[in-house]
């Protein structure tokens, strides 16, 4: 691994840091100056067992990322949301782009949140999706370093290809989501022209208590449409909120966008003998092994009357699953599990759960959880506030405990780094992908990582080439080209160098 001054570029053991101020640290430590031992795996029970709530380097690291944003302006990431009354469950869905703030054009490249709600009579049930089946990275630890390296550098306040690009190259498990990322499907033609996919693993359980491992994707009814890199560029400037109007219009026109509902199913016994992890993250499970079973159909008939309160407030959590679904030992749904509720505490307050978007309309809350900030409701009267009681509070049933299981393995920060990081990806590249779009691909790939420096291009590069020579040779052909023309000089760069050029760049642009 090649490291770089983060601030000085010189070599890391010069005593200098960022800004010039202070020596480099030498030990990475939690928030509360502990020396910390591996912060790149989360803590398991054996290596695909689930997390430990004993991972307190993880919840020091995660409950933190959950707390960084005080809140801003009238900034917030975009989204909506819709809500229907159907054959059985009403639900509310809110689409959004991820590394974008509010107002941020909806025609990037960007993965898609597509949360899903479910009203149920036993309570709601958020599967908290994206438009693609798999994501970047399989360890929860890695998630706040992903996301800052997505978002905005802390100098200069500008996107970054050299953060987006270190962070991918150093942790080949991205390739996959990355092929998909700058693939055709990387620029939805709005909301209605995508798929949405519950991506992890989890489990369902039937009434005999029988257990199967499952995941559950949502196709569209509309058919996929994407736009071209040139539409979407022209859409960015001319009309930025171009997804939300056609999905409001839509609804309002009575034109519903629907989308059918599916499961595919592994038995334990399969998920044994998968030639890989089956909760990992950064993979899919086959169609001709694990079929798409139909089970329903998400329509949505209704605006929200206000974005507010319907929108923003709106808060999901993975952790929110009625009896007989639960979650599967992915480890990116372990810390999701945490990370989601912790923040809607943070942001929302700790009542957050009371508001009428959020709460649980058709079931009936009976707990002793009492007061705090904005408590919205009758706070549950004159019953009693404590468990066990001789009164008339709420009683816990054996029937809603959940499903059985059992681990006996070592605990450990187990590394999962090198699981396989090219294998589907190949599949994606050379069998799925057609020619025309195979080259799109590169095309778009080249076209973003020409503005990283070239240290950080020769390892993305490699990177493509483990997955297929002929990726690799095109996006550097590409990238030949892009680095003659704009005269790229083979100089390694310092962090604050690069940065500052782009914001003169981005000042002489104004
Ligand atoms: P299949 O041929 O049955 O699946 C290929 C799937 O690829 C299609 O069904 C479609 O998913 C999806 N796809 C097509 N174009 C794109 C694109 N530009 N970006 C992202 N996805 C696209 O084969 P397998 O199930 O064996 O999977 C082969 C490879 O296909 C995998 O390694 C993975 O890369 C990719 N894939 C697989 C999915 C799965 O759940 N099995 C889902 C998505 C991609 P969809 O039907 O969901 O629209």
């Amino acid at each position: 691994m090649e490291f770089l001054n983060w601030g000085g570029g010189e070599p890391l053991n010069v005593k200098k840091w960022a800004g010039g101020g202070g020596s480099k640290p030498d030990t990475l430590t939690t928030g509360a100056g502990i020396p910390v031992g591996d912060k790149l795996n989360i803590m398991t029970v054996g290596p695909r067992g689930p997390l430990l709530v004993q991972d307190v380097v993880f919840t020091d690291e995660m409950a933190h990322f959950d707390r960084e944003r005080i809140p801003e302006r009238v900034v917030h990431a975009k989204g909506a949301v819709f809500e229907h009354i159907g054959k059985r469950t009403p639900i509310a869905i809110r689409f959004s782009s991820v590394a974008g703030e509010s107002g941020s054009a909806d025609t990037v490249r960007d993965p898609r949140g597509f949360a899903m709600k479910f009203y149920t009579e036993e309570g709601n049930w958020d599967l908290v999706g994206n438009n693609t089946p798999i994501f970047f990275i399989r360890d929860a630890m890695l998630f706040p370093s992903f996301i800052h390296s997505q978002k905005r550098n802390p100098q200069t306040h500008l996107k970054d290809p050299d953060m987006v690009w270190d962070f991918w190259s150093l942790r080949p498990e991205s390739l996959h989501q990355v092929s998909f990322l700058f693939s055709d499907r990387g620029i939805p033609d709005g909301h209605r022209f995508m798929n949405g996919y519950g991506s992890h693993a989890f489990k369902l359980i039937n009434a005999n208590g029988r257990a199967v491992y499952c995941k559950f994707h949502a196709k569209t009814d509309q058919g996929i449409k994407n736009l071209s890199v040139e539409e979407a560029g022209k859409l960015a400037a001319s009309d930025p909120d171009y997804g939300l109007r056609d999905l409001y219009n839509a609804i309002a026109n009575g034109n519903y966008p629907s989308w059918s509902f599916y499961i595919q199913v592994m038995t334990f016994e399969q998920a044994e003998n998968f030639p890989y992890n089956p909760f990992d993250l950064t993979k899919v499970w086959p169609h001709k092994d694990y079929p798409l079973i139909p089970v329903g159909k998400l329509v949505l008939n209704r605006n929200p009357v206000n974005y507010f309160a319907e929108v923003e407030q709106l808060a999901f959590d993975p952790s929110n699953m009625p009896s007989g679904i639960e979650p599967s030992p992915d480890k990116m749904l372990q810390g999701r599990l945490f990370s989601y509720p912790d923040t809607h505490r943070h942001r929302l307050g700790p009542n957050y759960l009371q508001l009428p978007v959020n709460c649980p309309f058709r079931a009936r809350v009976a707990n002793y959880q009492r007061d705090g900030p904005m408590c919205l409701s009758d706070n549950q009267g004159g019953a009693p506030n404590y468990y066990p009681n001789s009164f008339t509070g709420p009683e816990d049933h054996q029937h809603f405990k959940e499903s059985r299981s059992s681990v006996s393995a070592d605990v450990q920060r187990f590394n999962s780094a090198n699981e396989d990081n090219v294998t589907q990806v190949r599949n994606f590249y050379t069998k799925v992908l057609k020619e025309e779009e195979r080259e799109r691909l590169c095309e778009n790939i080249a076209g973003h990582l020409k503005d990283a420096q070239l240290f950080i291009q020769r390892k993305a590069v490699k990177n493509f080439t483990d997955v297929h020579p002929d990726y690799g040779a095109r996006v550097q052909a590409l990238l030949d080209k892009y680095n003659a023309e704009g005269g790229k000089q083979d100089v390694i760069r310092t962090y604050t160098q690069v940065t500052s050029e782009l914001a003169a760049k981005e000042r002489s642009n104004l």
